[in-house]
């Protein structure tokens, strides 16, 4: 037997398969991690068995495997195939693409597993007596079993818990009874799975769906058992109750004996759902995400893996999880930007769901109380089916939202951050024993810090942009590259005393909250106070516990939270989000002022919510005030369709960065022009009108972390050429790699 491997080593030159011979004694299979020699200098590389074959027609010497690393194959089947789709969509080398859906502790010099009861073959009776013992003399197997385990533990001559083996021999309990008894193998105790701790986990209270529910998780469940690869889309408003509809969906699965996958953007960030998942379906749960460590995490995807989780909860990377027979995949929040990967390979969690979706013949179901505009213009178009939730649970009724607007504020006397309507409306519910949440996009004390009298702001010496003042400290602080230096005390430029701090952050609105309701208990929550990992788990239970009054953060406590004594959710300053120079600008806020109001009334009181702005005639906010989705995808449709924005076109954004300006510029922009002339040429005259723009330009961020930026953005029309251009411009991009390149985005999130 022959098998073809691919190095584990990210390199453009090795990334393809070698063939090695399978010695006598292994037992292989696709999908196995392997140790093999590698090079002219035979060094022991670590790779991965894409598939085997019996025979192989060479002059040369074929090296030997030398162990497998792990008893079972750690890819299956559909991941391999599954990551060979990644490299070629992505244009990303196939072993980048195959370390996604492993963890990282997989690789190198790792962590075992914690032991359980564990078995190990005994080293005094010789392989191959077993072998003949469990064997007639005609070779036929006296116990299958026993074979089976037998050479599991073979073959990588590792100790393994007996629950993994169960898991992956169904049916193996007696006969590792058999062979404890023979002698062949050895017990040994306790290894553990190092679980991530969830004390957020909440009671399960029954409850009967309501019409619009039962009709969703009918039309999922339907397609689930008819093994249909639909998309739906779950337009649900906040308090619909969309949780419980994912749990019966997953529930259906389970009884049909198939896999799901749930993700949900950051999952740190909200441990109750976790929790309620937790509740419902137990240690059938494994939970994947960034704040795991590396042993929790390769413990959860051992588990997953072995067939003893039956479900992930998880963020981004999740979407990779190790199922051979998923049945169902659920994307909540499906809006979120989060789902975007920021390094390369750039996908999309569901891009690879539908990928999947496809393969398993299985339906995905997006879910979102904001669905972004290009889901909802999907659903429109009839590629994605609708399901919509438009109430909430229980008939109550959505939060009534108010605006205040600032300007007028300011005439009337009041410059301090809470309005008067704000003040009461706190006073109001704080003395009727609820809690509030107050929302603001800016962690630090305030925004930026210049001089008076020469209009010098102050700047971070390694990035182009303003450096924020933490009061925490007394210094200025970097956003980007978390630079910081004292405050000056005299302008670094004209030197006069006459240094100011401007705009607002998360730490004065704590100060100005205290001083206006003093004793008042408040936590904040955003990057600067959350260092540890079980930071934020231990402030929303604290808040959950109502032992505080007001939470007060910047957008990671927008989403999702379900706290029910919350009455109150106020939006200090709802134009930081709108200011931001970004097409997607309108529909960011929108959904931010959605979810946000979400926060509030989820319980008998009914919910008020407040927002100040500068703008309140801006179409964002009186959409959200108005709780009126349609009429917002509606309005920016039109707007996008008029200046052909997304979903009409698609940006691509290739950027350089290097720290000589000049030469940077220079290079850019010769790039640029070059590849304008290869598309035009591929596109001819029937074609150049989908270029619609090519620019190249200092990017808005000229220099981060003592580099300048360049960009070369491209704005395509969407057209069926559009997937050959982007080919064209990757192989471009490939053939033409400098040292000054940094990325290639599709869409890119952000573009400053
Ligand atoms: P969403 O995710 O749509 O904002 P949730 O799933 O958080 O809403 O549901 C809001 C609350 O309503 C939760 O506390 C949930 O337990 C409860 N709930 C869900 N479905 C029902 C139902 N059919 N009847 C009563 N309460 C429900
Ligand atoms: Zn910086």
């Amino acid at each position: 037997m022959f098998a073809e491997v691919i190095i584990d080593i990210a390199h453009a030159n090795v990334d393809r398969l070698f063939t090695y011979r399978v010695p006598e004694h292994l037992n292989i299979s696709a999908g196995q991690h392997v140790l093999v020699p590698f090079g002219s200098g035979n060094a022991l590389k670590e790779g991965f068995v894409l598939s085997v074959k019996s025979d192989f027609d060479t002059d040369f010497p074929v090296k030997d495997i030398i162990r497998v690393m792990e008893p079972y194959p750690v890819l299956t089947e559909e991941q391999i195939e599954l990551a060979g789709w990644v490299s070629r969509s992505y244009h990303c080398l196939l072993v980048e693409a195959l370390r996604l859906m492993i963890p990282a502790r997989l690789r190198g010099s790792r962590v075992r597993e914690k032991s359980e009861r564990t078995v190990v073959l005994s080293g005094e009776i010789p392989y191959a007596e077993m072998l003949a013992a469990l064997r007639t003399s005609g070779g036929k197997a006296l116990a299958p079993k026993q074979l089976e385990v037998v050479s599991l533990l073979h073959n990588t001559g590792l100790e393994m818990s007996v629950a993994d083996i169960r898991a992956y021999l169904p049916g193996a309990a007696s006969a590792i009874s058999a062979l404890i008894r023979k002698g062949f193998i050895l017990e040994n105790e306790h290894v553990t799975f190092r679980r991530p701790d969830y004390s957020c986990r909440r009671a399960d209270t029954p409850v009967v769906l309501n019409a619009a529910q039962q009709n969703a998780v009918d039309a999922v469940s339907e397609a689930v058992v008819q093994q249909s690869a639909e998309t739906f889309l779950l337009h649900g408003v906040t308090g619909s109750g969309k949780t419980e509809v994912y749990m019966r969906c997953i529930d259906r699965c389970l009884k049909s004996g198939r896999e799901a996958i749930v993700l949900v953007p950051e999952i740190s960030l909200t441990p109750q759902t976790v929790g309620l998942f937790r509740a419902r379906f137990d240690d059938d749960v494994a939970v994947l995400h960034s704040r795991l460590s590396a042993g929790e995490r390769f413990d959860e995807w051992r588990r997953i893996r072995l067939g003893r989780a039956r479900v992930v909860v998880g963020a981004r990377s999740a979407v990779f999880a190790p199922f051979s027979n998923l049945g169902l995949i659920i994307i909540d929040e499906e809006h979120e930007s989060s789902y975007q990967s920021e390094s390369a390979p750039r996908y999309h969690a569901a891009e690879i769901a539908a990928h999947r979706s496809r393969s398993f013949r299985i339906p995905v179901l997006l879910g979102s109380a904001t669905p972004s505009l290009l889901s909802y213009f999907r659903a429109q178009s009839g590629r994605y089916r609708l399901l919509e939730m438009p109430e909430r649970v229980m008939h109550r009724p959505m939060p009534e939202v108010e605006t205040v607007d600032m300007r007028e504020e300011f005439l009337a006397g009041n410059n301090g951050i809470f309005s008067r309507k704000m003040q009461s409306l706190l006073r109001e519910c704080l003395d009727g024993g609820h809690q509030a949440m107050l929302f603001l996009n800016r962690r630090g004390y305030s925004t930026f810090v210049s001089c008076r009298s020469c209009g010098t702001v102050i700047q971070c010496p390694n990035c182009d942009i303003s450096m924020t003042y933490h009061k925490h400290g007394n210094r200025l602080k970097c956003h980007f590259c978390g630079a910081s230096r004292p405050v000056p005390e005299i302008c670094p430029n004209c030197g006069k005393p006459f240094i100011k701090f401007f705009g607002i952050g998360t730490e004065q609105v704590e100060e100005q909250l205290q001083a206006l309701f003093p004793g008042v208990t408040s936590l904040r929550m955003d990057t600067d106070t959350m260092h540890h990992k079980n930071a934020y788990q231990q402030t929303l239970s604290a808040f959950a516990s109502g032992e505080y009054s007001v939470l007060i953060g910047t957008q990671m406590i927008a989403k999702g939270h379900d706290f029910p004594n919350v009455t109150l959710a106020g939006v200090v300053a709802a134009d930081a989000s709108l200011c931001i120079p970004d097409y997607r600008s309108t529909e960011r806020t929108f959904q931010l002022l959605t979810q946000i109001s979400g926060r509030a009334g989820r319980d008998e009181t009914p919910g008020k919510v407040i927002i100040q702005t500068y703008s309140p005639n801006h179409p964002a906010i009186v959409f959200a005030k108005d709780h009126d989705y349609k009429g917002f995808y509606r309005y920016e449709l039109a707007q996008r369709r008029h200046a052909l924005f997304p979903p009409f076109s698609m940006f691509v954004r290739l950027l350089f960065s290097g720290p000589d300006e000049e030469a940077l510029f220079r290079t850019g922009e010769q790039y640029g022009r070059n590849l304008e002339a290869v598309l035009l040429e591929h596109l001819g005259e029937e074609g150049k009108n989908d270029l619609l723009m090519l620019s190249c330009s200092p990017a808005p961020i000229q220099r981060k972390m003592n580099n300048y930026r360049y960009q070369v953005l491209i704005k395509l029309l969407r057209t069926k050429r559009t997937a050959d251009i982007l080919h064209l411009i990757y192989d471009y991009e490939s053939e033409h790699r400098n040292e000054l390149f940094a990325t290639l985005e599709i869409n890119p999130q952000d573009m400053l």
